[in-house]
């Protein structure tokens, strides 16, 4: 108990404002082997439980202890195939981290950052294994979305022994992990990497495939495909239905994030997409998402970016970590407020947002105490950008051109904890069941639909 919860080395906000390297550092293998000594092994581990895909944490803990590495890798491994992915953005704080016992009286046990340590020193020693499979049984599924559903899935499936094809819309696999979450919190050739142990498992990738449009379902099933996994994300930006949203310089975090990440505007010349932001720009939202759009912001010129969120700090749904760099690195924020126009200049573009105070009162639905305005508290904040980041829905291009689907009053897929759907050989998992959730969520969900996909397929066909 007396040895302190070891933290991780980070770039200097006053340095890291300026590049797009990453920001945090990882552990150093002295780092390691400190903060692996205060895990208790606890006979009924609940850190286990707190887990999405129940990694057998206390496991590799102490391989990592007992200095086998690659064991400790192999272990994460039996559970979650994309190990350094999670070790970075996964919110530990309310799922492993959260009920480490350690947390009751003391500060947990970094799982986090030690299942990052392990997976980089994998990497770094380029020990990339390819995982036990069964023999093949030559019957072809389909994967729609690339996201970490769709690639838990396909891994699991090529596992089982099936012959796995991904469609993937865009020209880069990974779906928000390559698209949304920036460089400096997940560096993309980590997330190549990932990628790359499924290709040794044999899967096949067909990218700058839309499937609803460039290809329909029964497009697939005519190609020899027995079942599908459906998982398209949540992309779809939800909008705010307030004057001036039509100006200038008003974008959804998802164009302005795309344009940085994929299509490496941060990178100009370098890379040929230009991106205009001005001096100063302002972020509607209290998300990952809003506070990656910020951070990019301040890495593209910015002089000035403010947050500004409805409710207050305790109810951001951002990771803690990303928010506490966000205030290291001078982002503003404005709690409490909420945006009732957007004012453009003669030539329409945007120059000033008006924001009306709000107060906290009863829960509402999302268990969050709902933000009520406060009359007459209006007030003007100046700036060249909006970003719009209040949230995304299911994207409908492909689950409308597949009619008998049945999906929720929201545009969700409507499937079970095993992603079964109303059509017998359709699965679905990920954000486009649950809604914009988190990444091990998405993860988790992939495997149980290639648990459930491949007893309906060996039932039929084996
Ligand atoms: P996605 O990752 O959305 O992938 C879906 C894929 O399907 C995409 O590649 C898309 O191009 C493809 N696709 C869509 N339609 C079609 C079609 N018709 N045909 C073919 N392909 C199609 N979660 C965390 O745990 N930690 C974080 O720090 C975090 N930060 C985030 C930051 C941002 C900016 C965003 C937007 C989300 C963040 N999340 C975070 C949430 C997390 O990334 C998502 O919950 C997760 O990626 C969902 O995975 P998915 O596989 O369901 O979908
Ligand atoms: Fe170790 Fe905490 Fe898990 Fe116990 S709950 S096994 S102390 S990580």
């Amino acid at each position: 108990m007396k040895i302190p919860r070891q933290k991780m080395r980070e770039q200097d906000p006053s340095e890291r404002i300026h590049n797009f390297s990453e920001v945090a550092l990882g552990f150093t293998e002295e780092m390691a082997k400190i903060e692996v000594e205060r895990c208790l092994q606890c006979g009924d581990p609940k850190c286990v439980n707190g887990c999405p895909v129940n990694i057998d944490i206390p496991n590799f803990i102490r391989l990592i202890k007992e200095d086998n590495l690659l064991e400790a890798i192999r272990s994460i491994k039996d559970y979650n195939i994309l190990p350094a992915i999670c070790g970075r953005v996964c919110p530990q704080e309310v799922q492993c981290e959260k009920a480490c016992i350690l947390s009751k009286r003391w500060e947990p046990v970094a799982i986090g950052a030690l299942e990052r340590y392990v997976a980089d020193w994998e990497r770094k020693n380029q020990l990339k294994e390819c995982p036990d499979c069964e023999a093949p049984n030559n019957i072809k599924v389909a994967v729609i979305g690339s996201g970490p559903a769709g690639l838990t899935c396909a891994a699991d499936l090529a596992r089982y022994g099936f012959d796995v094809t991904i469609f993937e819309a865009f020209h880069k696999g990974g779906g928000v992990l390559v698209y949304g979450i920036p460089e400096f919190r997940l560096p993309k050739e980590i997330v190549e990497d990932e990628i790359e142990t499924l290709k040794m498992l044999g899967i096949k990738v067909e990218y700058n495939k839309i499937i609803g449009k460039t290809l329909m379902i029964e497009d697939l099933k005519e190609m020899g495909f027995k079942a599908l996994f459906i998982s398209v994300g949540a992309g779809l930006p939800l909008m705010r239905k307030i004057p001036g949203m039509n100006l200038n310089g008003v974008l959804t975090a998802n164009e302005f994030l795309t344009r940085t990440n994929l299509m490496k505007a941060y990178k100009f010349p370098e890379y040929d997409t230009p991106i205009k932001i001005g001096k100063v720009i302002t972020i509607i939202g209290g998300g990952n998402t809003a506070l990656d759009s910020a951070r990019v912001a301040l890495r593209l010129g910015a002089e000035k970016v403010i947050i500004v969120y409805r409710r207050t700090e305790s109810e951001m749904p951002a990771r803690k970590e990303e928010y506490h760099h966000a205030v290291e690195e001078g982002i503003e924020f404005q709690f409490l407020t909420n945006p009732v126009r957007f004012l453009g200049d003669n030539s329409g573009n945007v120059e000033k947002i008006e924001v009306l105070k709000m107060k906290l009162g009863e829960l509402d639905a999302s268990g969050r105490p709902r933000p009520n305005p406060i009359e007459n508290s209006e007030y003007l904040i100046n700036c060249d950008t909006v970003i719009i980041a209040i949230g995304t829905n299911a994207n409908p291009i492909l689950t409308k051109s597949i009619p008998k689907l049945k999906l929720t009053k929201w545009g969700y897929i409507d499937a079970d904890e095993e992603g079964k759907t109303n059509i017998e050989d359709v699965f679905a998992g990920g954000d486009i069941v649950t809604g914009s959730a988190t990444v091990i969520s998405a993860m988790g969900a992939g495997r149980q639909a290639a648990k459930a996909m491949n007893a309906f397929l060996r039932s039929k066909f084996l």
